[in-house]
């Protein structure tokens, strides 16, 4: 359009940024602008760590399901005013929720198609869950704290979320009665990768897992299990999780 042509660089980016917002959806989402601004934000950090990530553009249904999925509604009330920035925040029982661009970067990793069923380690608030839930058919999450997961549970059932089983156990046994998995995801940090993760991954499948003891350097890793069940794995981006805690 040759209207749209002639608007300078300035008039574009505000256009941009309206647009991103929702216009006069803003009324009904008093979120919706620093959503956009988060989501800016994800970009931005995802073009910057590309060399060392391998993806500098995140998929456009990955950013969808992050503009998508309420944050503020997984954050405890007290952190609502800072639910859109790109921090992790306190959930209670000394967990917390991640940080958003963190939760973007290991969905994306993920790879995840629409006819999936992913498992998730590490319920915590649910918002990770929620994020996948956007994206492919069943999610499974376990979380180790039953307080925290029965929180999180009922908050997706009132969200709406009818693709989401969630349990409360330990997850490094994984969830064998709901096994094989196209994607598995550990958003809390082990000393070695759980065997029964590997274990219920289908041939093909990726998971998504930071490594690391505690005190030490975590780093995210990728792996792949291969049609003949070998495994490959690259290291990402160093991170910091809670750990992954055994059930006694
Ligand atoms: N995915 C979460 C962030 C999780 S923080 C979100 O989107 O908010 C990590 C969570 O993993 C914590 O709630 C912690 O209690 C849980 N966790 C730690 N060890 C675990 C284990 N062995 N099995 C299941 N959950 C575990």
């Amino acid at each position: 359009m040759p209207f749209e042509m002639k608007r300078g660089p300035i008039l574009r980016t505000l256009g941009l940024i309206a647009a991103l917002a929702g216009g006069g959806a803003q009324a009904q989402d008093p979120y919706a602008r620093e959503r956009a601004a988060l989501l800016q934000e994800i970009a931005a950090l995802a073009r910057d760590t590309g060399a060392e990530t391998g993806r500098p553009v995140f998929s456009a249904r990955v950013m969808a399901a992050m503009a998508k999925v309420p944050r503020h509604r997984f954050v405890p009330a007290p952190y609502g005013p800072l639910a859109y920035a790109n921090r992790p925040l306190p959930i209670g029982h000394g967990q917390t929720i991640s940080q958003p661009y963190i939760v973007a970067l290991m969905t994306e990793l993920l790879d995840a198609k629409a006819g999936d069923a992913v498992l998730e380690i590490g319920t915590g608030s649910g918002y990770q869950a929620a994020v996948l839930a956007e994206l492919v058919d069943r999610v499974y999450s376990i979380e180790i704290i039953e307080p925290v997961g029965s929180n999180a549970a009922a908050l997706l059932r009132q969200l709406g979320y009818k693709n989401i089983e969630t349990r409360i156990g330990d997850g490094y046994n994984g969830w064998p009665e709901r096994s094989p998995f196209d994607a598995i995801i550990v958003t809390a940090a082990a000393p070695q990768v759980p065997p029964a993760l590997v274990a219920q991954l289908k041939p093909g499948g990726r998971m998504v897992i930071p490594v690391g003891g505690e005190g030490e350097v975590q780093f995210l890793h990728v792996m792949v299990k291969q049609a003949d069940g070998s495994i490959s794995t690259q290291r990402s981006l160093p991170v910091r999780f809670v750990p992954l805690t055994r059930s006694k």
